[in-house]
């Protein structure tokens, strides 16, 4: 058995099973395929299948937001670059500095473990982690 995808003339797209190929070709040259939505016989092969065209679009479409949420994660990233002070590995400590020693209240971004965060948080101390995209990549 072969199954077709069949394009009818009315612009829908359907599935047939044939024992052949040539039983295929016999069956169109009788006009005795009919589309399953408007009955007509003007059908043909359909070189893409409706389900894998949709799947390309679905894929172009996630590419698309991807993208979106990687832009703007880097305006963010510029923000806090330009706003914040960087202070790299020495996050959990400057971070701690802030929080006990009132005086020091700019804010500070760096690098922390997920362990370090967690310590954070446990002490109450008011640290969100965010994704930090990489410049170089597009
Ligand atoms: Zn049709």
């Amino acid at each position: 058995m072969i199954k077709y995808n069949l394009k009818c003339e009315c612009g829908n797209f359907f599935e047939s099973w044939f024992s052949t190929s040539q039983e295929y070709e016999q069956l169109l040259k009788k006009n005795l395929i009919n589309c399953i939505y408007c009955q007509s016989t003007k059908v043909c092969k359909s070189v893409m299948a409706p389900n894998l065209s949709n799947k390309t679009k679905k894929s172009y479409e996630n590419k698309k937001i991807q993208k979106n949420i990687k832009k703007k994660l880097l305006e963010f990233r510029r923000y806090v670059e330009k706003n914040c002070k960087d202070v790299g590995d020495r996050f959990p400590q400057e971070a701690r500095s802030i929080h006990y020693d009132k005086k020091n209240s700019s804010s500070i971004y760096g690098k922390a473990t997920p362990e370090e965060t967690q310590e954070l948080l446990e002490e109450g101390i008011e640290v969100s982690t965010i994704p930090w995209p990489d410049k170089s990549e597009n």
